[in-house]
């Protein structure tokens, strides 16, 4: 039995051999395409990230999302645009947490150097420490 167009499917394989065709409902497809998926929908929070993900049909990605925030979470079916863009999101999320990283790093060695050459000029720091 062929599926709609517009419904995305895809085939299943049962232990037994069948293959089962899998349509998925308009209701889910169709949840919000404008949605950011970094946004939580029960917080507002910005920092939703991903759980699991799988393809499910040519353009369509099941995904399980959780936000750190309030700790809900959700699974559901997106279209490739808005996975899309919730790729760049997280890509320039992680960018952004490695810069700041980086800035913290380059700060606490900053701090240690110091500690260090206030040690040494006061003669805290011995050859046999080495
Ligand atoms: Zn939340």
């Amino acid at each position: 039995m062929p599926g709609r167009p517009d419904h995305p499917a895809h085939s299943v394989l049962l232990p037994s051999g069948r293959s089962v065709r899998v349509t998925y409902a308009d209701a889910v497809l169709r949840a919000d395409p404008e949605r950011s998926l970094e946004c939580c929908g029960a917080c507002a929070g910005m920092r939703v990230h991903p759980l699991a993900w799988k393809q499910v049909a040519e353009c369509h990605w099941q995904i399980s999302l959780r936000c750190p925030d309030c700790r809900s979470e959700v699974t559901a079916v997106f279209d490739e645009d808005v996975v899309r863009r919730f790729d760049i999101a997280l890509d320039r999320a992680a960018a952004e947490a490695t810069a700041e990283l980086r800035t913290l790093e380059r700060a606490n060695m900053t701090e240690y150097a110091e500690r260090f050459t206030a040690a040494l000029h006061a003669g805290h720091l011995l050859p046999e420490d080495f």
